[in-house]
């Protein structure tokens, strides 16, 4: 008998049904069953039939699925007499809960139907579609424990929810025109326009070049013209957001196509349930200029419920509208996502009209994202659609709550082998955010029924998340672990690669306090789950300046040039020059820094190409975008980031082509890594290498890296659907302390340097 795994995207796209198929014209036995992050199946059958069963599921699987990994293994056969589908909730105890589904076909069809009796329905949904773990109050999934609880079905909704045969059977969140959630406009002027008349009126502005707050499924998005300079101008300076890139949501795949270049596996995945925002490769079209400034990608996403199809499409007499809308989270900087009508007003004094509606938010969900590295997916940002489905990883089965990193934070619970990351909280540096995450935590214990028996959190002894992690422990009355945070970055891609050996770790990132108190970045672990030993870094450097040296790459790469040079360069003004280099000289407000993303940053600055960043990331974005702009190939070979920023300097003072140089610069990084890697591996003997970390979101660095280092014969782990950057360390975390037997993790890692 065999035991498959098939890991991807296999929820809601009828791949159990399509596998029961399979199984059924092979005459095989066994079953299949719904595992969350993955579809497993028992099965039982003639070698042969076995060979053809496992060779169409990899290969005339559902067109919406994607197959990312498949395990397989054998087993001692079962008394099967069939093939079965399994319903696997709460089977064994383990919890599912349903990610929201973005709008289905069937729906779809429905909505712009007028004989049908939900014509036009902004809330119109299925068993297949519809949200879920947002308007979620606690299990069972009944209608009783979500937010439609406020809604009375009318009988013709009633008859079809207890209707075995209606496509709509048991759909917790059914509701029509006569019964069910409103959408309106909220504020006074605009009070009392409801329903269609509110969806005209918000298309008019909209096509006017308006902005708009519009309330979705997991928070408030603002909305205007993408293809408008001036909209999004306007858009740009309410939220004090001057180059961050916007997301954009285009109407269909034509629109697409038309400013995109687009993959098929691409294409999978942004029509996929999930819907996430994919990252595309820009063509020269007429979405404005500042949407996405000075790099070669966009956000884009599709319509994903029925509310933003009514938006693109509603039957009015408004001509030419929009087939592009920019879609961003309506937050104020820094805090979660706006999800009532109480704080939009407060917080969207910027746009023209506000829509709302009635249906409670009660768990968040930004948009999850996306981009693609050598054709295989990598996730920036795992939220709506993927949240919470777990991750599976053989462990000790205790239960974890692991509190997560600061930038960027989810939260991971773990069970049984489970191990669930919370959807997208944010950067919890603001006190606001950490009342959310508090909440937000106590929301997910609940719904998976998870009372944890130990607390994990980062290292870092000032993290909000830190402080709130010693909080929870204490109340729970369990001990504490904290987790330095580049281990549970590679952490979080050995959980992901299910790989249970030792590795040889590569965490390059911005950011996280090391075993000795200064700040790492471009770490080389030997590691397992239990242990790890930082057996190498990158040379380290000098940090002037406090939260300035990590927005400021000039401060770096004062580091490495004198005062002359950087005139030459001119790289900030004089008085400000001198004052670094002053501190540099006395080890004032001074940090030593091993991170590669400040390296990233000093080149960028060096080249002219980012000397100040607005956002996290916006230099090494904008220097992976220059140096996609040169075809030149190099062969270099460096021994220490030193050598290479020297080297990128001399070239540069000399005249050669910025986008050369930025390629020369990855170029050399993925080199030096390799080399040092192979260096390891000799000594060590270990073949794997796990790479993580932000900087590894870099798809030119990670794709380099991973060339070099299999032409050295090493197997490289990286990440596809749990983010490389601190989005992911949450089940890094929940990993260790899941497997560990030691009360404290500092004392049992050793630090060789
Ligand atoms: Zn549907
Ligand atoms: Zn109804
Ligand atoms: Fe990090």
């Amino acid at each position: 008998m065999l035991n498959i795994k098939i890991f991807g995207i296999v929820q809601g796209v009828g791949f159990r049904p399509f596998v029961k198929n399979l199984a059924d014209a092979q005459k095989i036995f066994g079953t299949v069953a719904n595992r969350g992050s993955y579809v497993e199946i028992f099965a039982q059958g003639s070698e042969e039939a076995l060979k053809n069963f496992l060779d169409a599921l990899q290969t005339k699987n559902p067109p919406r699925s994607a197959i990312l990994k498949v395990d397989v293994n054998d087993l001692p056969d079962k008394n099967f007499s069939d093939f079965k589908i399994i319903d696997s909730v709460h089977e064994a105890g383990d919890i599912f809960v349903s990610p929201d589904i973005a709008v289905c076909d069937a729906c779809k069809e429905e909505l712009f139907n007028p004989n049908d009796r939900r014509y036009l329905h902004p809330f119109i949904n299925c068993t297949a579609c519809g949200p879920r773990l947002t308007i979620l109050k606690n299990m069972p999934y009944d209608r009783e424990r979500t937010s439609m609880s406020d809604f009375p079905m009318c009988d013709a909704c009633a008859e079809e929810y207890f209707n075995p045969a209606s496509r709509r059977f048991d759909a917790q969140p059914i509701c029509c025109n006569d019964c069910g959630c409103e959408v309106y406009l909220i504020r006074n002027e605009e009070l009392g326009i409801r329903n269609w008349d509110a969806i005209r009126h918000v298309r008019k502005i909209l096509a006017n070049g308006g902005i708009v707050a519009i309330k979705g499924i997991g928070g408030f998005h603002l909305a205007c013209d993408a293809r408008k300079f001036s909209a999004v101008q306007r858009l740009r300076d309410s939220k004090t957001r001057p180059t961050k890139p916007f997301a954009v949501m285009f109407k269909d795949i034509a629109a697409v196509k038309r400013e995109c270049f687009l993959s098929e596996a691409e294409k999978i995945f942004l029509d996929s349930p999930q819907k996430p925002i994919v990252l595309l490769r820009k063509k020269f079209g007429s979405i404005a200029q500042n949407v996405a400034p000075n790099i070669n990608k966009l956000g884009v996403m599709l319509p994903y419920t029925p509310l933003h199809l009514l938006i693109f499409d509603f039957p009015d007499d408004i001509k030419n509208f929009p087939d592009a809308l920019i879609m961003t989270s309506g937050n104020p900087s820094g805090v979660p996502i706006t999800i009532d009508d109480d704080d939009a007003i407060k917080n969207f004094d910027c746009c023209d009209a506000i829509l709302s509606h009635n249906r409670k938010i009660l768990l968040r969900a930004d948009d999850s994202v996306m981009d693609f590295i050598d054709d295989k997916p990598s996730m920036i940002r795992r939220s709506r659609g993927f949240a919470p489905l777990p991750i599976f990883y053989d462990s000790n089965k205790k239960s974890v709550l692991a509190i997560g990193g600061e930038l960027k934070n989810t939260f991971c619970l773990a069970k049984n082998d489970l191990f669930y990351a919370s959807p997208y909280i944010g950067d919890v540096s603001d006190l606001r955010t950490v009342e959310v995450l508090e909440k937000s935590i106590e929301r997910m214990k609940n719904l998976l029924e998870i009372n944890p028996e130990v607390v994990a959190c980062d290292l870092h002894p000032r993290y909000q998340t830190t402080k709130l992690a010693e909080k929870i422990s204490s109340a729970l009355d369990v001990p504490l672990i904290k987790i330095q945070h580049h281990y549970a970055h590679i952490l979080s891609c050995l959980s992901e690669n299910n790989f249970h050996d030792e590795v040889i770790g590569v965490a390059f990132d911005g950011t996280g306090y090391g075993l000795d108190g200064t700040i790492w970045g471009g770490e080389f672990f030997i590691c397992d789950t239990k242990n790890f030993e930082r057996v190498a870094s990158i040379k380290p450097f000098t940090q002037a300046g406090g939260d300035k040296s990590s927005r400021e790459g000039w401060r770096i790469a004062l580091n490495f040039i004198n005062l002359d040079v950087a005139r030459e360069l001119n790289l900030a003004d004089e008085k400000n020059l001198r004052g670094v280099k002053f501190l540099l000289d006395k080890n004032i407000n001074c940090v030593t820094s091993t991170s590669v993303g400040r390296i990233f940053d000093a080149i960028a600055a060096i080249l002219g190409v980012c000397k100040v960043s607005t956002y996290e990331g916006e230099a090494a974005m904008k220097l992976q975008a220059a140096a996609e702009r040169s075809d030149k190939n190099f062969r270099a070979e460096f021994l220490t980031t030193e050598e290479i920023f020297n080297e990128v300097l001399t070239r540069r003072l000399d005249g050669e082509n910025i986008f050369d140089l930025a390629r020369f610069f990855h170029e050399s990084l993925a080199e030096m890594t390799a080399a040092i890697v192979e260096d390891l591996s000799r000594k060590s003997k270990i073949k794997t290498v796990a790479l993580s970390g932000g900087v590894f979101q870099n798809s030119l660095l990670s794709s380099l890296t991973n060339e070099k280092l299999n032409l050295r014969g090493l197997k490289v782990l990286r990440h596809e659907l749990i983010p490389p950057n601190d989005g992911g360390i949450c089940i890094g975390q929940a990993l260790h302390v899941s497997q560990s037997q030691c009360g404290i993790q500092t004392s049992c890692a050793k630090d060789s340097t």
